[in-house]
């Protein structure tokens, strides 16, 4: 493995809090070990088609504390392709880059991947709000997609005690219901519908019925994105029918996106960017950055992709043969304890908070 003394770095697929922050701290830890750093707008189109600029230390200054990325993002259909693979890789060569961190989830890291294997060696940085990399605890811009729900949350808690109303809340997280799961414990929300686990509605309305007659005005429901489109507008319809409670729902969509990063969005964004950058420094490629437990670790990117297979039920028999037996164990177990932990987080909702 050569020296690095050029690398580039980009943001991909949907923007998240925090992303500025991991491209500062890249930024300034490449500088402070010698290598040059080249921002690369709107993700891998822009590495397709040369969008880059150097970047000093001042070009990243003020923006820890500022949602969205500087280096804009963007979804690329060509660099899913062969001919979109050998630009971006001719787009590197010209442009002298010896690696590329590239922050993003999943789909970003597939593509990490295929640069690394056509000869650019990359390292992945979890950023998406949705924490639905299954190699980390967190992703970045999680921490703040919850906490603007809970910002929002409280104050329609305040309007539908106010109305003795119910408010059914649709947020992101694409197939995890993490956001969903933790916003509902921290806004006393009766329930959480998420993809991982079935509902017992009967048994909800029960409760909110109960509940009602025993004094309870507001009630507040929070369903995940994953678990299909429209579904809280026909819950909602479900609420009233059985229940007789007036029931709104609300969408906050991008909003959850958007907004200035928590300190633990800003803290794990500084951690994982120096990471990347030591990483990709020390010859360690083809890794993704990862939370587990309060460490910073890396894994192999193939590794931590057939982990999300595993997690979301995709994982072929071809592919779990690949694995070596103690790598599945080790594997096997993680997805264990992220389901558990999920079951536990809707258990509590359930059964003992209300
Ligand atoms: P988020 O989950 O927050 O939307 P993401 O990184 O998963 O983030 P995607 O749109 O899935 O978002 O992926 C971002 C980009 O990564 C795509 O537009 C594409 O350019 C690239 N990409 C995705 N999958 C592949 C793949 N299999 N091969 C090569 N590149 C890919």
């Amino acid at each position: 493995m050569g020296r690095f003394n050029r690398i580039g770095v980009l943001t991909s697929g949907g923007d998240a809090p925090g992303m500025n922050a991991a491209v500062r701290a890249v930024t300034r830890l490449a500088l402070l070990k010698g290598i040059e750093v080249f921002g690369i707008y709107n993700g891998y189109r822009g590495l397709i088609e040369g969008e880059m600029e150097q970047l000093g230390e001042r070009d990243v200054s003020y923006i820890i504390n500022r949602g969205g990325t500087m280096l804009y993002t963007a979804r690329s259909e060509e660099f899913k392709t062969k001919i979109g693979i050998d630009k971006a890789v001719e787009t590197c060569r010209k442009f002298g880059l010896d690696g590329i961190v590239t922050i993003g989830g999943d789909g970003t890291f597939r593509g990490a991947v295929e640069l690394t294997d056509a000869g650019v060696p990359c390292i992945g940085i979890p950023g998406t709000i949705d924490n639905d990399v299954a190699s980390t605890d967190a992703t970045i811009g999680y921490d703040t997609a919850m906490n603007t729900v809970v910002e929002l949350v409280d104050k329609l808690r305040d309007t539908g005690e106010s109305h003795s109303r119910c408010n059914v809340v649709e947020v992101m997280g694409r197939e995890s219901g993490d956001i969903a799961l933790n916003t509902a414990i921290a806004v006393g929300a009766v329930c959480a519908v998420v993809p991982e686990m079935p509902t017992d509605f009967d048994k909800l309305y029960t409760k909110m019925i109960t509940a009602r007659k025993n004094g309870k005005r507001n009630f507040i429901i929070i369903t995940s994105e994953g678990v299909g489109k429209d579904y809280c507008e026909h819950l909602c319809d479900e609420i009233r029918e059985k229940t007789g409670i007036e029931t709104r729902f609300v969408r906050p969509a991008h909003i959850q996106r958007g907004g200035s990063p928590t300190l633990r969005d800003r803290v794990l964004a500084t951690q994982m960017g120096c990471a990347a950058v030591e990483s990709l420094v020390s010859g360690q490629m083809k890794r993704v950055v990862c939370l587990r437990g309060s460490a910073i670790e890396t894994m192999d990117i193939h590794e931590a992709l057939y982990l999300d297979k595993m997690m979301k039920n995709q994982l072929t028999k071809e592919e779990e043969d690949l694995i070596p037996p103690n790598r599945l164990y080790d594997m096997r177990r993680m997805v264990a304890d992220r389901l558990a932990l999920k079951e536990y987080l809707n258990y509590m909702i359930t059964n003992i908070v209300l």
